[in-house]
C-alpha cells in the first residue's frame, strides 16, 4: 500500500515537473491588470556625453546577432524589423547605462495579445524590456509593454495608440557575479519611464529572460551588447542614445 502511494506521488510530481518544462502559460500573470494612464508629450535629444546608437541614417553601430550586417529596413529616419532577419545587437558592449529609445508599433493593427507589434530590448542580451502594442490589446500583465518579460508587470499601462512614436527612458544596473565561484553577487536593476511615466521602479531582475519556466542568472561578461528583438512584427525604432554609467 505504502509502495503504491509512493509510486503514485512520484508519478504525479514527475508529470507536474515535466509539464512545467513545456507549458509557457505557467509563468503568465493576468491579474491585476495595470491601469491605463494617458501620457503627455515629450521629446529627448541626446545630451552631450551620450553615444548615439541610431540617428535615423544608418545601422553602422549595429550588426545581426547571427553574424553579418543588420538586415533591418532603413527609412523615414527609422529602422524597422524585417521578419526573419533576426535580432540585431550593438557592436559596442555596455554594462550600467542610461538608455533613451523610441519605438513605434504598426499603424495597421494585425494580430492580438503577444502577436501584435511585438519586439523587445534585451539589456546585455539577457534581460528583456518588452515592446508590444498594448493599446486596447490585453495580454498577460507580466508580458505587456513596459514589463520585464515574464517577471514584472508595468506599474501602469502608458501606451500610445499604434502608429505613434513612444519612448522608453531606462536606467539599468548590470548584475555582478562573484569572481571566485561565478555565483550572483547582486542582481540587475532596472528603472523604466514609458512615455515619461514610471513603469518600473528600481526593479530587481530575476535572471535571464525565458519564455518557459522561471528565469535564472547565467554568468556573462561585465559588458554585453544591447539587443533588439525580431518577433516577426514590423516594429520601428529611432533616436537611440545611451550613456555609460
Ligand atoms: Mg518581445
Amino acid at each position: 500500500m505504502k509502495r503504491i502511494s509512493l509510486l503514485f506521488l512520484t508519478t504525479v510530481s514527475l508529470s507536474a515537473f515535466a509539464q512545467e518544462k513545456k507549458d509557457p502559460t505557467l509563468t503568465e500573470v493576468w491579474q491585476p491588470e495595470p491601469r491605463i494612464v494617458t501620457p503627455g508629450t515629450i521629446s529627448s535629444d541626446p545630451p552631450s556625453d551620450a553615444i548615439v546608437l541610431f540617428n535615423g541614417k544608418d545601422l553602422s553601430k549595429w550588426k545581426s546577432k547571427n553574424g553579418g550586417e543588420a538586415g533591418w529596413q532603413l527609412g523615414e529616419n527609422a529602422m524597422t524589423v524585417v521578419a526573419k532577419k533576426g535580432d540585431i545587437e550593438t557592436k559596442q558592449a555596455f554594462g550600467d547605462c542610461q538608455l533613451h529609445i523610441e519605438w513605434r508599433t504598426p499603424k495597421e493593427v494585425v494580430g492580438s495579445s503577444q502577436g501584435r507589434g511585438n519586439s523587445g530590448i534585451f539589456f546585455m542580451g539577457h534581460y528583456e524590456l518588452q515592446v508590444l502594442d498594448n493599446y486596447n490589446n490585453r495580454t498577460y500583465s507580466n508580458g505587456q509593454a513596459g514589463s520585464i518579460y515574464k517577471q514584472y508587470m508595468p506599474l501602469v499601462n502608458a501606451c500610445r495608440p499604434p502608429g505613434e512614436w513612444q519612448t522608453y527612458d531606462v536606467i539599468f544596473t548590470a548584475p555582478r557575479f562573484n569572481e571566485k565561484d561565478s555565483t550572483l553577487k547582486s542582481p540587475a536593476y532596472i528603472t523604466v519611464l514609458h512615455n515619461g511615466v514610471l513603469v518600473q521602479n528600481h526593479t530587481a531582475i530575476w535572471g535571464s529572460t525565458t519564455y518557459i519556466g522561471i528565469a535564472q542568472y547565467e554568468l556573462h561578461r561585465d559588458k554585453e551588447p544591447l539587443v533588439l528583438q525580431d518577433h516577426n512584427n514590423p516594429v520601428s525604432y529611432r533616436n537611440i542614445w545611451i550613456r555609460e554609467l
